[in-house]
């Protein structure tokens, strides 16, 4: 069965009834105060307003909508987006006691290997700053000339 809109004219509310084709014409009584509601066209209301950067339905009743739902309120954070009021934050699962034993022993072993690395990159220097050394002795001092 379709989705519907009505509004109610007494209270400014649209409400959304789900019901068969051959009853969507008739008047639906709104949830607010029971007023005869006649149906609008879904087109009549894909109309935005943008107040306070943000979009607002037409017909104005003082709301706001993001992403086709109702804001009540303006949040003073909002991820865009996201729904202000629907959207929960997403809590990060805490690690199994196994899962964090195994990443602290990963960072460990790859703290392991950069010290391996950099110590062997210190031995390389070393050695090539013996060799330099050695190949400028000879020209530092030159052997006298016999
Ligand atoms: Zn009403």
């Amino acid at each position: 069965m379709p989705l519907y809109e009505y509004l109610c004219e007494d209270c400014e509310g649209i409400f959304e009834v789900v019901r068969p084709i051959r009853e969507a014409p008739e008047p639906q009584p709104c949830p607010e105060c029971d007023e005869e509601c006649e149906r609008v066209m879904p087109s009549a209301f894909s109309a935005f307003v943008m107040r306070q950067g943000y979009p607002r339905r037409i017909p104005d009743r003082g709301n706001y909508w993001h992403l086709g739902q109702e804001v009540t309120y303006l949040p003073k954070k909002a991820r865009p987006y996201e729904h202000p009021q629907v959207t929960k934050r997403r809590e990060q699962e805490p690690l199994a006691t196994q899962d964090y034993t195994d990443l602290v022993d990963q960072k460990i072993a790859e703290r392991r290997i950069a010290r391996e690395d950099r110590r062997k990159e210190r031995e390389l220097k070393k050695d090539r700053m013996a060799k330099k050394a050695k190949e400028l002795k000879p020209a530092a001092h030159p052997k006298p000339r016999s």
